[in-house]
């Protein structure tokens, strides 16, 4: 049998609000959503709701474990209703696609470090980084290679200008 949201926020000992069982549906319905699709699909279903109040919303929520919350380096927070599986993340460097991938190994912590300074360790957080498989077809084929293979050094004649310009070039050339 299925809780009722609002039975599940009581027994995390959480006062029950239209908010915060807005905010927990919301993220429930689109996994790896930031704080900001969950205003939005919040505001959808219920009408106003701050900003402020949808950010408290889900630190309640994660704090008591009902919801996970996953920070990847460089992007804004990512919200999702799957927790206590210890499952990992595939995400995307180009389009910022996250997926879930369960544990190969199971409990957590799956990894072991190579020494742990006498830390009882819990968890270990994994996120592999890549290319999805979308960003991988649309990319320029060889576009890289063909940056690095400008050939600097044979231009000694007006070397810095064209070294300069090759790296300008391989910046803009990669975004
Ligand atoms: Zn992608
Ligand atoms: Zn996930
Ligand atoms: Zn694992």
């Amino acid at each position: 049998m299925r809780d009722e949201p609002a039975d599940l926020l009581r027994r995390h000992g959480i006062q029950v609000t239209a908010q915060r069982l807005a905010v927990l549906a919301a993220v429930s319905g689109r996994p790896h959503a930031t704080a900001d699709d969950v205003a939005g699909a919040v505001r959808a279903e219920i009408g106003v709701i701050s900003r402020q109040a949808v950010y408290d919303a889900l630190a309640v929520l994660a704090d008591k474990g009902l919801i996970r919350r996953i920070q990847p380096a460089g992007s804004p927070a990512r919200y999702e209703g799957r927790t206590g599986d210890n499952h990992h993340h595939l995400i995307c460097r180009t389009c910022g696609q996250m997926l879930d991938v369960d544990c190969a190994v199971g409990a957590a912590p799956c990894l072991t470090p190579a020494a742990d300074a006498g830390f009882e360790i819990d968890e270990a957080e994994v996120i592999y980084w890549g290319r999805c498989p979308e960003c991988l077809s649309t990319a320029p084929v060889g576009s890289e290679t063909d940056v690095e293979s400008v050939p600097a050094r044979s231009l000694s004649r007006t070397g810095d200008d064209d070294t300069d310009r090759a790296t300008t070039h391989k910046r803009t050339d990669r975004r």
